[in-house]
C-alpha cells in the first residue's frame, strides 16, 4: 500500500512537473521545425545531419543565464562585450552550405559562445575555432571542455590569419562580417573545399556568400541572402 502511495507520487510529480530538460528539448525540436520551414523557401532541403546537430545541441548551455528562457528563439541573442549568439536559421544555414562531412577538419573564425563550434562538431571530425575577445574565447572554452567536446581546439587571436598549423581545411565558416575574403583563408582551405563568410560593412547590405575553391585552384563565389553580422575586427 505504501509502496504503490510513494510510485503514485513519483508519477504524479512526474507528469505534473515535467523536468526543465524536456521543456528545452520540446522548445529545440520546434525552433528545428521551424529552421525547416524557413530553410524549405530558400534554398534545398538541410542535410539529415545538419538537422540532428541542431536537434542534439543545446543552446541554452551557450547563453547567459538570464537568456536561457530564449534561447529556443529563433532569433540572435546578446553574449556580452557586443557580441551575439547567431540566429539558429542562419546557424543551420551556414552550417548546411559547408558540406561538412564525417572526418572533415573545418575552421571556424568567430567562436562566441561556441555554439557554432559545438554545431560543427557534431559532423565533423576536428574543429578549430579563433576568437578576437579574450574573455569570449576562454569562456568558449571552458563552457566545451565542461560539456564534453574533445573535437574542438579552440585559440584567441586574429582569425583573419587563420590557424596555419592546423591546415588545410576541407571548409571554414567566418561568423562576422569582412569586406573581403581573407586571403589566407583561402589559402588555408583544401581545392574543393567551402568558406562561407558573410561580406559587407556594418551598417550596409551584408550578403552571406558561398566560397568555392576548384580543384585547380582557382575560386568560385555565389551570393546566398542578405545576412546581419556583427563586423571581423582585428588589425588588418
Ligand atoms: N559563432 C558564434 C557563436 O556560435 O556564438 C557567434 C559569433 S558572433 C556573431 C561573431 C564573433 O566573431 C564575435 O565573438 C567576435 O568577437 C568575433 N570576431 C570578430 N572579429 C574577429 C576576428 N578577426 N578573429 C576572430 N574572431 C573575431
Amino acid at each position: 500500500m505504501k509502496r504503490h502511495f510513494a510510485l503514485g507520487m513519483f508519477l504524479c510529480c512526474c507528469f505534473a512537473f515535467p523536468s526543465q530538460g524536456s521543456v528545452f528539448d520540446e522548445a529545440r525540436h520546434k525552433m528545428v521545425e521551424e529552421i525547416l520551414g524557413d530553410t524549405s523557401a530558400t534554398q534545398s532541403p538541410l542535410s539529415p545531419a545538419v538537422i540532428a546537430a541542431m536537434e542534439k545541441v543545446e543552446r541554452h548551455r551557450f547563453v547567459p543565464a538570464d537568456f536561457a528562457a530564449r534561447a529556443y528563439d529563433n532569433r540572435p541573442l546578446p553574449i556580452g562585450y557586443g557580441q551575439t549568439i547567431s540566429q539558429p536559421f542562419v546557424v543551420a544555414l551556414m552550417t548546411d552550405l559547408m558540406r561538412v562531412k564525417a572526418g572533415d577538419r573545418v575552421l571556424e573564425i568567430g567562436t562566441g559562445s561556441g555554439y557554432q563550434a559545438a554545431v560543427l562538431a557534431e559532423i565533423a571530425g576536428s574543429v578549430y575555432s579563433i576568437e578576437i575577445i579574450t574573455p569570449l574565447g576562454k569562456e568558449a572554452r571552458e563552457r566545451l571542455v565542461s560539456l564534453g567536446y574533445r573535437n574542438i581546439n579552440t585559440r584567441v587571436g586574429d582569425g583573419y590569419y587563420g590557424w596555419p598549423e592546423a591546415a588545410p581545411f576541407d571548409a571554414i565558416i567566418v561568423t562576422a562580417a569582412a569586406s573581403h575574403v581573407p586571403p589566407p583563408l583561402i589559402r588555408q582551405l583544401k581545392p574543393g573545399g567551402r568558406i562561407v563568410i558573410p561580406l559587407g560593412a556594418q551598417f550596409m547590405t551584408q550578403y552571406l556568400m558561398l566560397v568555392e575553391k576548384q580543384l585547380g585552384g582557382s575560386v568560385t563565389t555565389r551570393e546566398i541572402l542578405p545576412v546581419r553580422f556583427v563586423p571581423l575586427t582585428g588589425g588588418h
